[in-house]
C-alpha cells in the first residue's frame, strides 16, 4: 500500500465496506481503532477484536479523532455529522473505503457511476471485458466491497468500480484509468442538499484524472456536456442522436466506435433506449480496455439484462417475458413501457406511497391487458379503464397474474413485471417480487 502514508487509522462506521477496510488494513500493520454508533454484529466485533483494532461503539465522541493520522468514512455519514466537522477542523484527511481500494492496486481501473444506469453499464462493461482476452471483477455499489475484491486481484485483471455519488463525495486522490459518467439527473438531493454539491460529487470520478486517462461521458446530458469541459483526461464522447468522431454514436439500424460498426440494433437482446446509452458507454469502456469488436458483438447479442432491470428472463410460445421488478416508480415503467412495439401485457401494483398514477396513460396505447396487484391494484385500475386498456383484471397474488396474462396473449406479445411501485407492501424487497415473477413464469413452461 504504498500510496497511503499513515499508520493510524480511524474507521468510522463500519458496515461491510468499513469492516472490509478496517481488516485490511490491520494485515498491513496499521493500528487501526473502529467507531460505530451502533454495536455491530458480536462476529464483527471479535473477528476485529482478535485482529488487534481498538472498537469504540454505541456514539461517536469526538475524542476518537485523537492520534489518529486518517479517516475512512462511511458514505452513509453526512458531511455535517459534528465528527466530521471536527475532523475538518483538525486537518484530518477523510477518505472512503473506495479510495483506500483505489490506492492498493495497480490494475487498471473503471469507475462508473451516474443517476441512472451504473448497475446495467458496469455490468455490461465486465461482461465485454471477460468475453475477450482480458478479465474483470466488478465491485462497489453493486454488492461486492472494492477493498475485498481488490486484493483478490490477477495481473492485468481490470477492477470496475460501479460509484455511488455518496462513494464519490470522499474521494481526494481517486483516478480511474477510465471513467465513464453516463449522466446527472436531479436526485438524491436530501443528502447532499443541493444539486451543485450533487454534481461535483458526481465529478469526482473524473477530477484527479491525468491526461493519459480516459473520460467516457453522455455528450447528450446537458449537464454532463457542461460539466466535462475542463476534464483533464482524454474525452472519449458517446451519443445516441449524433454522430461522435471520437466515440460511441448509433444510427437507425446500428452503433458504431469511431468509424467502425461493432453491432446491428436487431440483433441487441438488451430493449430499451435507456439501455442503448448504458451500451454505448460500455462499448467505450470495453474498446479503450483493447476488447475485440467480436467479443462486444457477442456480448451483445447475449447479454438479457441485468436482474429484475427489465431483464429478458423466458420466451414460452413466442410470448416474451420481462423482469423489470426494479421499476419502483412510475418514470422507470414509463421507460419500460416506451422500450416496446409488440402488444404488452402489463403487470403492475405494489406499495401505495399516496401518489396518483395519471402519468401512466399516454404510455398505454400499446397495453393489451392490466393485471393489478398490490395496494394500489385500485387506482392502477382507474387508470387503466380510463385509458381504454381493453383487458383489466385485478388479483391478489403474482402467481394468478402470470397465470392470467398468459391466458391473455398471443404470439409475439410481451409479458411485462415492471410495477411503477415499491415491493413492500408484499415482499421484502424489489428482488424477492421479481424472483417470484420468474418463478410464477417457469410454472406456466
Ligand atoms: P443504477 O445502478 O444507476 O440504479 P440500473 O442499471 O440499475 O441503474 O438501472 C435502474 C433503472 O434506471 C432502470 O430500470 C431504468 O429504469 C433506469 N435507467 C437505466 N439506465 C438508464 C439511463 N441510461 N438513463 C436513464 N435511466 C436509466
Amino acid at each position: 500500500l504504498k500510496h497511503f502514508p499513515y499508520s493510524r487509522v480511524l474507521v468510522l462506521g463500519l458496515a461491510k465496506s468499513g469492516t472490509a477496510a478496517a481488516k485490511y488494513l490491520l494485515s498491513t500493520g496499521r493500528k487501526v481503532r473502529v467507531n460505530d454508533q451502533q454495536a455491530p454484529d458480536e462476529d464483527v466485533l471479535d473477528d476485529l477484536h482478535a485482529l488487534g483494532a481498538e472498537l469504540i461503539t454505541g456514539s461517536h465522541p469526538l475524542s476518537v479523532l485523537d492520534d489518529m493520522d486518517v479517516i475512512i468514512k462511511n458514505p452513509g455519514i453526512s458531511y455535517d455529522h459534528p465528527i466530521l466537522t471536527e475532523a475538518v477542523q483538525r486537518e484530518l484527511p477523510i477518505l472512503t473505503e473506495i479510495e483506500l481500494a483505489g490506492l492498493l492496486v495497480d490494475n487498471d481501473i473503471v469507475g462508473i457511476t451516474g443517476s441512472n444506469g451504473k448497475t446495467t453499464t458496469a455490468t455490461l462493461t465486465t461482461a465485454m471485458i471477460n468475453e475477450g482476452d482480458r478479465t474483470a471483477k466488478l465491485a462497489g455499489n453493486i454488492g461486492s466491497v472494492a477493498t475485498d475484491v481488490a486484493q483478490t486481484l490477477q495481473v492485468n485483471e481490470t477492477l470496475i468500480l460501479e460509484l455511488s455519488s455518496f462513494q464519490l463525495m470522499g474521494v481526494n486522490t481517486f483516478h480511474p484509468n477510465i471513467a465513464v459518467l453516463l449522466n446527472i439527473y436531479e436526485a438524491h438531493l436530501d443528502y447532499h442538499k443541493t444539486f451543485e454539491n450533487y454534481r461535483q460529487a458526481k465529478c469526482n470520478i473524473f477530477a484527479e484524472q491525468s491526461s493519459d486517462d480516459y473520460l467516457v461521458y453522455n455528450a447528450d446530458n446537458p449537464v454532463v456536456n457542461a460539466s466535462v469541459a475542463d476534464a483533464a483526461a482524454i474525452k472519449i464522447p458517446f451519443s445516441v442522436s449524433q454522430r461522435v468522431t471520437h466515440g460511441a454514436w448509433s444510427d437507425e439500424t446500428c452503433i458504431y466506435f469511431n468509424e467502425e460498426k461493432i453491432a446491428d440494433k436487431k440483433d441487441i437482446v438488451l430493449v430499451g433506449d435507456h439501455n442503448l446509452e448504458n451500451i454505448l458507454a460500455a462499448v467505450c469502456a470495453a474498446k479503450l480496455s483493447g476488447v475485440t469488436n467480436d467479443a462486444i458483438r457477442h456480448v451483445l447479442q447475449t447479454f438479457s439484462g441485468v436482474k429484475h432491470r427489465l431483464q429478458h428472463v423466458a420466451t414460452i410460445n413466442e410470448r416474451l417475458f420481462y423482469n423489470d421488478s426494479k421499476a419502483t416508480n412510475l418514470l422507470a415503467t414509463q421507460k419500460a413501457l416506451s422500450a416496446f412495439q409488440n402488444p404488452v401485457i402489463l403487470l403492475a401494483g405494489g406499495l401505495d406511497r399516496g401518489n396518483e398514477f395519471d402519468d401512466l396513460k399516454p404510455y398505454l396505447d400499446n397495453v393489451k391487458a392490466m393485471v393489478l396487484f398490490g395496494e394500489t391494484k385500485e387506482k392502477l385500475q382507474r387508470i387503466a379503464v380510463e385509458a381504454a386498456v381493453p383487458f383489466i383484471q385485478t388479483t391478489d397474488h403474482l402467481d394468478e397474474a402470470v397465470k392470467l396474462a398468459f391466458t391473455q396473449s398471443e404470439r409475439g406479445d410481451i409479458i411485462l413485471l415492471s410495477p411503477a411501485c415499491a415491493s413492500w407492501d408484499q415482499y421484502r424487497t424489489f428482488e424477492e417480487r421479481g424472483d417470484m415473477f420468474e418463478q410464477a413464469v417457469h410454472k406456466i413452461d
